[in-house]
């Protein structure tokens, strides 16, 4: 082991990496920060990936060194040496007796010699052949079992004193010491009484501020209802980080196992699972090169996965970013191409076990895009949600905007004709169209293989490979190419955003049509419709057969169907809802509606073309879709409503649609701003000045010696930032991460800043809100300037309506903005020992966004060296406060 270390430049590195491979964490990163993105070597996560799978690791040389137990490096020049133990730590697992993730190692191994994974030839003496044959992924996976439908909840009043008493047992303190929390636990109870009249369910509006203790207060009266009704709780989430962290808190709340089932379920949507079919046919050959390795990676990690979940759970979100390319995305199924019972992996299948799961379970934990999903089209009535508490509740008008909207694009349109029609060009794989997915289907049955052929026929009219040069070159093939084409141009020559020279997206709202676009959209309709009405056919048809089956329809073949019906269903929806966007072109606007035509472009290349159709009001379909069959849903979050005004949040809970008044509660910070944070308007950066923006960056960062969590409203001005300030923070032993610049997906970006107190985070808007980093690591939350509303269409559209309420527009964006400001600001103080100072680069910060701020947080307007000198004061006197003995105060 080599323990001398010298200081090499970039060239040098590159250089020596080129001709040895050498011993790294995350190649990928490693690259990037060299600017040379072919290199390689031995990278330790890899060999991390096939000796511990599904083990969390923080991807740093602090985080593997914890992870093996072994010292972390106390300076830059330990980290070589550290790398070379953590290789020999790792690479001596192998040879212990109580390796926990032996089986099946030798198997994958021998695959990864043939495709000469640099490290099989390390592994090969150090695994021995297991003596008898070992078992594989798919035999090794347990098998789920059918389950008898459960009863319908009991009708249940829950009281105070016993939610109180539930309370106490989860947090472990007296029921006395936290007066909030329990009141907050009493009003979410409310949502759990019986309900009283049909389409009337009890809807209870709960702002907690940080630190009341919102989850342990929701899931006293939701476990306890779950217990004596016998129902289910959906809890729902807008962040994969929350869903964690509710996973880890119910255990609390609920027993392991109850009656041999977990009572506790993580649900999210099937692409996120992975698909096992496509991992088989990934490890016969399906993928190629590199891909290939992570396909055996994959594999070792599914066989000790606790759910199968690829994105966001036990799978290493760094996992995927290795090897540089969408193979993750391919193994899951992303476009629902499921065989259900055809396939042989269905009675292992995760995306199976945790649909039934959820059925049987008693808290699910869901996100807001999964629990709308399942109140418009789940698959049976267990399925649906009817007590929900949606946590980060603020989200909910945004998700249901997303679900509840129409998009006409080249890329959903020749996702539909694939789904369809199948594999066309020499494509690899399993992908099978409609008519071999139902091939029994077709040859017992004459009209649904009539049904079958006609929609294959239809589909030919969609967009086809290489569709987007086609529209680009002006030269379209078919009716649905015709219509892209002619609203690329169109969007082309209306729009104005200012987009056009810096790479945006570019949009034009749907109006003053000329004769040949409703031509074009005309034709297009047509042959959506021509597809439509066979497939309505199939799906009657298959309904007829589960019905009244022949002999020959089977638990297995029954289940398949009902799966094809389901899909079929969706499908049929999505294009109603295309023809609809079509069939008012040209006519009068529609007043619940928002159109636009738009071209997506990322740095200046275009991606997707396309129609869009949002809902003015989003909470409208919500109410219907998820309200209305509801027994009681909460919606909680710190930042529900705005300042005291309960206006726009009762607006935007969708309870005014169903004539119903929520129940509202809110709850203040227990902790004490006044002491613990600072707000600092940092008044002399001009607006548009790059270099004087990162070098005010760069100051902060470096006064507070890390620790900072910068928020964004622009990429391109995160990267220009990021690239003026990294290379000389990182010198100064203050590393700096960014979304979008680090091949590192987000997820692990937080792990790494948290893990390290001299780390800083650049991000947009998912940091805003997505991070819960209590402690001393952020310590210094910095705003590029006020978070003002992307003037796009839609919200122009709302701003509008707004105004018509009497509200004004710009009412509607400092609404938008101080709910910013506030999940921005609530990043800094997770904790009562917390300290931390928010920082506002804005040379003209409104004094009406101010109330965004918790009350007696102290707000001073100043320079930039002010604020300096105010951020390395705090930090000194926090450091010298760690070092003053105890008892001094
Ligand atoms: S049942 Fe469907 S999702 Fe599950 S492994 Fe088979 S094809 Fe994939």
């Amino acid at each position: 082991m080599a323990d001398s270390t010298r200081g090499v430049g970039k060239g040098e590195a590159i250089v020596a990496a080129a001709d040895t491979p050498l011993l790294m964490i995350n190649a990928p990163l490693v690259a990037s920060r060299l600017g040379y993105p072919d290199l390689s070597g031995l990278d330790l996560l890899e060999l991390y990936a096939f000796i511990h799978p599904a083990r969390f690791v923080v991807p740093t040389p602090k985080g593997l060194a914890h992870a093996l137990g072994l010292d972390e490096p106390v300076a830059d020049d330990k980290v070589p040496l550290l790398l070379q133990e953590a290789a020999e730590a790792l690479l001596a697992t192998c040879e212990r007796t109580d390796w926990a993730e032996r089986e099946g190692a030798w198997t994958a191994l021998q695959s990864l010699v043939r495709m000469r994974w640099p490290w099989s030839t390390l592994l090969t003496p150090r695994i021995k052949k297991p003596e008898k044959a070992e078992r594989w992924l798919f035999a090794r996976l347990p098998e789920w079992e059918e389950a008898p439908e459960r009863p319908q909840p009991a009708q249940v009043t829950l009281s105070d004193q016993a939610i109180a008493t539930r309370l106490a047992e989860l947090t472990g303190a007296g029921a006395e010491t936290r007066p909030t929390q329990r009141e907050y636990a009493r009003e979410t109870g409310r949502t759990f009484a019986p309900r009283g009249a049909l389409r009337q369910p009890h809807v209870v509006l709960a702002q907690a501020g940080t630190g009341t203790g919102k989850t342990f207060g929701y899931l006293a009266p939701a476990s306890l209802w779950a217990e004596q009704s016998g129902g289910t709780v959906w809890v729902s989430t807008f962040t994969k980080a929350l869903q964690r962290q509710l996973r880890r808190e119910s255990r609390r709340a609920f027993p392991a196992e109850r009656n041999g089932k977990p009572p506790v379920v993580v649900r999210k949507g099937r692409e996120n699972y992975l698909c096992l079919l496509n991992l088989e046919d990934a490890l016969q050959g399906g993928f190629g090169g590199r891909a290939a390795i992570l396909a055996q990676l994959v594999a070792r990690w599914a066989a000790y996965s606790q759910d199968g979940d690829m994105i966001g759970g036990d799978l290493p979100g760094w996992l995927g970013t290795l090897f540089r390319k969408r193979g993750i995305a391919a193994l899951t199924d992303q476009r629902g191409e499921c065989v259900y019972a055809g396939c042989p992996h269905y009675r292992k299948c995760f995306i199976e076990r945790a649909s039934r799961a959820s059925a049987q379970a008693e808290l699910v934990i869901a996100n807001h895009a999964l629990v709308m999903v399942n109140a418009a089209r789940g698959r049976d009535p267990a399925q649906r949600p009817t007590r929900i508490v949606f946590d980060e509740g603020h989200h909910v008008f945004e998700a249901a905007d997303s679900t509840f909207s129409s998009a006409l694009t080249g890329a959903e349109t020749i996702e539909l004709r694939r789904w369809v029609i199948g594999p066309e060009a020499k494509s690899r794989g399993r992908r099978r169209g409609l008519s071999a997915r139902l091939a029994d289907v077709t040859s017992y049955d004459e009209e649904g293989g009539r049904a079958v052929e006609q929609a294959r026929h239809a589909a030919e009219a969609l967009p086809s490979e290489g569709w987007l040069a086609r529209i680009v070159e002006g030269t379209p093939l078919g009716p649905i190419e015709d219509l892209l084409s002619a609203a690329r141009a169109l969007t082309y020559a209306r729009d104005e955003s200012g987009g056009q020279d810096a790479g945006y997206a570019l949009e034009t709202e749907v109006a003053q049509l000329d004769g040949a676009f409703i031509e074009v959209a005309g034709r297009a309709q047509e042959a959506l419709e021509s597809l439509r009405k066979p497939l309505v056919r199939l799906g009657l048809r298959l309904e007829a057969l589960i019905e009244d089956g022949p002999d020959w329809l089977d638990g297995p073949a029954r289940a398949r169907i009902e799966g094809a019906r389901g899909a079929i269903g969706w499908r049929t929806d999505l294009l109603a809802g295309w023809i609809a966007l079509l069939a008012r072109l040209g006519g009068p606007g529609d007043p619940d509606f928002v159109d636009w035509l738009s071209v997506e472009r990322s740095d200046g290349r275009e991606w997707d073309v396309g129609l869009h159709r949002h809902y003015l009001d989003p909470m409208k379909p919500f109410a219907e879709t998820v309200l209305a069959p509801a027994h009681g849903v909460m919606m909680t979050s710190a930042t529900l409503r705005d300042g005291d005004d309960w206006d726009s949040a009762v607006q935007r809970s969708g309870a005014p649609h169903l004539d119903l008044a929520p129940r509202l509660f809110a709850a203040d910070s227990p902790f004490d701003y006044a002491n613990q944070a600072e707000v600092l308007i940092v008044t002399d950066v001009a607006k548009g000045d790059i270099p004087g923006l990162a070098a005010a960056y760069g100051r902060l960062i470096e006064a507070s010696g890390g620790g900072a969590l910068g928020l964004f409203t622009a990429i391109r001005r995160l990267r220009a930032v990021y690239g003026r300030i990294a290379d000389r923070l990182a010198r100064g032993g203050l590393p700096l991460f960014a979304q979008h610049v680090d091949p590192i997906d987000t997820g692990t970006l937080v792990d790494i800043f948290r893990d390290d107190p001299r780390a800083s985070l650049l991000g947009t808007d998912a940091l805003r809100d997505g991070v819960d980093v209590p402690g001393h690591s952020l310590r210094l939350v910095i705003m590029e300037q006020v978070p003002w509303p992307k003037p796009s269409i839609l919200h122009r559209a709302r701003r509008l309506a707004n105004h018509g309420k009497g509200g004004g527009g710009q009412a509607y964006d400092d609404r938008i903005i101080r709910a910013r400001l506030a999940q921005a600001f609530g990043r800094l103080i997770r904790s009562a020992d917390d300290k931390g100072h928010f920082v506002v680069l804005s040379s003209a910060f409104p004094s009406r966004l101010l109330s965004a701020f918790p009350p007696g947080t102290p707000i001073r307007r100043v320079t930039l060296d002010a604020a300096l000198q105010s951020v390395a004061a705090s930090v000194s006197g926090a450091e010298a406060a760690a070092k003053r003995p105890e008892g001094i105060s």
